[in-house]
């Protein structure tokens, strides 16, 4: 064998995601693709895998992938003649409390509002789908008829097969040992026999990804771990086609394997393999059988399935897995390479996610964006912070431990706490600040009057903070309140060209005079929204970009690698440079003419401008600008005066009735006065029409911008869907998002996000009204509406304009 000495594409690694994503580059690229693994196809994690295909995610992009896999392992066999042992059972989750009752309820909705048919069955129904188990503590279960299982090494052969009929070449034993780079680009793959140059590469190397990657330096932080099933001799009265069955109180999975069970679980307690580099020779390899580690889920399934207890087991399987610190894969093109595309990091759904994630990621590969909105799995949600292996192993086993623990609304991860702290960390934690945290970042949530404990206390309903936080919430509606917002991701654009280059990137128009602030969008080609930030301009040749601390990462590269060839304009990160402290309410103004000596009347310090304050003796950036829909300050602080200038402000603010507040209230208020968040209501499937910022589109300017095109092709004709907003009167109900749209009792759509407005005294929703003959004002104003929370129809009511808005010039003002 001769390795060829060129390719445009070259895919490293032959388990289930390196041969679908190669498959999809030939099939629907027609790329010019090699693969190389360094042993035989399927030798890693893949061809020990159970096999079960679940569907449903909280995500509905997730979900249209994972729902793709299965339409593509159904089929697959036609196109190749190489069969994927699919079989649709359909799945059967059980639950025993009424906590997971009400999870269900809500997974039974979010599946109808991805177009997919789940039912909830009494024990008496699922005794007689699974006659085997006991049901005695059941309350019910929930019903997914769509998925299955599958072989997973017959698909991934199947896929290979595929990719090589269409024209990709696929090469065993060949391991990868280093890249050649020119700058951020790796120019050629080197192996143990040979360079490969090549345009593109496909990290989908499993659990050796992370150091495949370092030796490009990327970061792809996910961690081994071992991941244990049995396999047993046959059962009588086990039916073939029995469903797949996850009993998640009990921690288990079971799956039907040759008239026998598959039986594997997912241990509060797992272990990690190592956090140092996984050995390359590990082909087909498992780890010893460790019965006394697996015994506590033996346990729990026997209790379920009794005849377990005397049944033989056949084999039993221990081996590594990669797994991650939020439990998502990990897609798309590395920050720090601008060639190195990565496909890893699959929690244990590798089989049920490889069909879509290879159809995504070669679309990415190819596209240079991705397809649909993957934020929750794109490598770009990493930091710096995911560099740290012990940290990034800590949270991993964290989110492990957490994979069947009912998924309780506004649940904090705990490992790994506290990590990055703003300068005020321990006066917010005198204030007795409920801290969260995102990225590393600690941020107050809510803060605990005396006499109620300083915790989160989680369930299905309304938690114990929820009357704190309408406190809160409604301080910054009557007086001010001052919130921690330092974990801010920050970035300064300098040099001759930085109004030409976000005059490209930036859809609204930021190349404003010096000291104003413009809010915009980023948009793809697809005239999707890819970030949501402010842009302040400085200088002639300075701009300070602001964005929400998770996107740091992500905002970042889209900017850096937007900036025009042969632009002079430089991106900095200072993120860690400033605190912010975001000054809020109808006394912000009081408070900050108490502390400073510069002009912040409404004449000479108008809305969307920015401008250099001293306050106790430090030069503050103030923008003012407000994401809760009352006056307003961002105060961004040198970072070491931040709590001086805290101190100051809580000084002065004194007499003004200021506190501190907290994230949950900073929702709340910003759901009132219709702000969009972006993840959730604005997302790369979005466009600035759609969501109704059109207004900060500068369609009328003859700029072009990243995106317009797109924009313009639907220009003129009706939208097929539409954001709105919806409110709910009912108290009892708790909105949590993905609860569907009826319109005149037909489902038009789901909310995107939910939580409860403390002025306005509603739920409120917000989501997107979806007809195909376009959704017109008038197909709006006319329906009648309702959600279904939880399997229930609750009216509600719709809103198109901000649902708080008592005096809309008051912030303005
Ligand atoms: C016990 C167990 C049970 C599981 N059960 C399920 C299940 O029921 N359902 C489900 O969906 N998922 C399940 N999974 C998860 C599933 O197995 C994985 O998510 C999936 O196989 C990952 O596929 P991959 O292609 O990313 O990785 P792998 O299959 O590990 O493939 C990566 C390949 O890259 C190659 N490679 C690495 N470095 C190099 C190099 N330098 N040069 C060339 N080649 C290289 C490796 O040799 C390897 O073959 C289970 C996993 C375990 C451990």
């Amino acid at each position: 064998m001769t390795l060829p000495s060129q390719a445009a594409v070259v895919v490293i690694g032959g388990g289930i995601i390196g041969c679908s994503t190669a498959y999809h580059l030939a099939r629907d690229h027609k790329a010019d693709v090699v693969l190389l693994e360094q042993g035989k196809l399927t030798s890693g994690s893949t061809w020990h895998a159970a096999g079960l295909v679940g569907q449903l995610r909280s995500s509905a992009s997730i979900t249209r992938v994972l729902k793709y896999s299965v339409d593509l392992y159904k089929g697959l066999e036609a196109e190749t003649g190489l069969a994927t042992g699919w079989k649709m059972t359909g799945c059967l989750r059980l639950a025993t409390n009424a906590d997971r009752w009400t999870e269900y309820k809500r997974l039974a909705t979010t599946a109808k509002s991805f177009g997919m048919d789940m039912h909830l069955l009494s024990p008496a129904e699922v005794k007689a789908m699974w006659p085997l188990m006991e049901t005695g503590d059941l309350v019910g279960a929930s019903w997914l008829p769509t998925d299955g299982q599958a072989s997973p090494s017959d698909i991934t052969q199947s896929l290979a097969k595929g990719a090589r009929m269409h024209g990709a070449r696929l090469y065993e034993d060949v391991r990868v040992t280093g890249f050649e780079m020119k700058g951020d680009r790796i120019t050629a793959v080197k192996t143990n026999q040979g360079d490969i140059a090549c345009e593109k590469v496909v990290n989908c190397a499993g659990q050796w990804a992370r150091q495949l990657g370092a030796m490009a330096g990327i970061n792809v932080p996910l961690q081994p771990v071992k991941h244990q099933y049995i396999i047993t001799e046959k059962i009588d009265g086990l039916a073939t086609d029995a469903p797949t069955l996850r009993d998640p109180d009990r921690r288990t999975y079971f799956k039907e394997e040759v008239g026998g069970l598959v039986m594997g679980g997912y241990e509060p307690n797992p272990q990690a393999w190592t956090t140092g580099d996984v050995p390359n020779d590990w082909e087909f390899r498992l780890f010893d059988d460790d019965y006394d580690h697996f015994e506590q889920h033996m346990a729990q399934a026997i209790a379920r399935v009794p005849a377990l207890e005397t049944v033989g087991v056949k084999q039993m399987i221990n081996g590594p897995e990669s797994f991650t610190p939020d439990g998502n894969f990990i897609l798309g093109v590395a920050p720090e390479c601008a060639n190195m595309f990565v496909g890893a990091g699959f929690n244990a759904f590798g089989i049920a996610s490889g069909g879509g994630a290879g159809w995504v990621l070669a679309q990415w590969v190819v596209d240079g964006e991705a397809p649909l909105d993957l934020w929750v799995v794109d490598i770009r949600r990493f930091s710096n912070l995911h560099r740290d292996r012990q940290w990034v192993c800590e949270r991993t086993l964290e989110a492990y431990g957490k994979h069947y623990t009912i998924g309780f609304p506004h649940e904090e991860y705990t490992s790994g706490r506290p990590r990055i702290v703003s300068p005020l960390y321990d006066r917010l934690k005198n204030h007795r600040a409920v801290f969260g945290s995102k990225l590393g970042w600690e941020r107050p949530n809510w803060f605990a009057p005396e006499g109620v404990e300083p915790r989160d206390i989680y369930s299905m309903g309304r938690q114990n903070w929820f009357a704190a936080v309408g406190d809160e919430h409604r301080h910054v509606r009557e007086h001010v309140g001052i919130f921690d917002q330092s974990s801010f991701a920050k970035y300064e654009l300098t040099g001759p060209d930085a109004a030409k280059a976000l005059d490209w990137i930036c859809a609204n128009d930021v190349s404003k005079p010096v000291g104003r602030l413009t809010y915009t969008q980023l948009l793809n080609t697809r005239g999707g929204i890819e970030a949501d930030l402010t842009v302040s301009r400085l200088a002639e040749e300075k701009f300070y970009i602001v964005t929400g601390t998770g996107f740091r990462t992500h905002d970042a590269s889209w900017i850096s690698d937007h900036i025009g060839e042969g632009l002079d304009a430089r991106l900095t990160d200072v993120t860690e440079d400033f605190g912010t402290l975001s000054l809020m309410g109808p006394r912000a103004r009081d408070v900050l003419s108490d502390v400073t000596g510069s002009d912040v009347s409404n004449a000479s310090f108008p809305f969307g401008h920015v401008r250099e304050i001293v306050i106790a003796g430090h030069t503050v950036r103030a923008l003012r600008v407000t994401y809760v829909g009352e006056l307003g300050w961002e105060l961004h602080v040198p970072i070491a005066a931040t709590g001086e200038v805290f101190d100051a402000l809580m000084a002065a603010g004194k007499r003004h009735d200021i506190r501190p507040v907290g994230y949950r209230a900073l929702e709340s208020l910003r759901l009132e006065k219709g702000y969009r968040a972006w993840g959730s209501d604005i997302t790369p499937n979005d466009t600035p029409l759609e969501a109704g910022l059109g207004w900060a589109v500068k369609l009328r300017k003859n700029t072009d911008f990243v995106g317009r095109r797109a924009l313009e092709k639907v220009g003129g004709a009706a939208l097929k869907k539409r954001f709105a907003g919806f409110t709910v009167d009912d108290p009892e109900i708790v909105l949590v998002g993905r609860e569907t749209i009826l319109r005149n009792g037909a489902p038009v759509g789901y909310l995107a996000s939910g939580g409860y407005g403390y002025t306005v005294r509603k739920n409120i929703g917000y989501g997107y009204v979806r007809d195909a003959e376009g959704v017109s004002d008038d197909f709006l104003a006319s329906g009648n509406y309702e959600l279904v929370v939880a399997m229930q129809r609750t009216p509600a009511k719709l809103h198109l304009e901000p649902m708080y808005d008592p005096d809309g010039e008051k912030v303005r003002a």
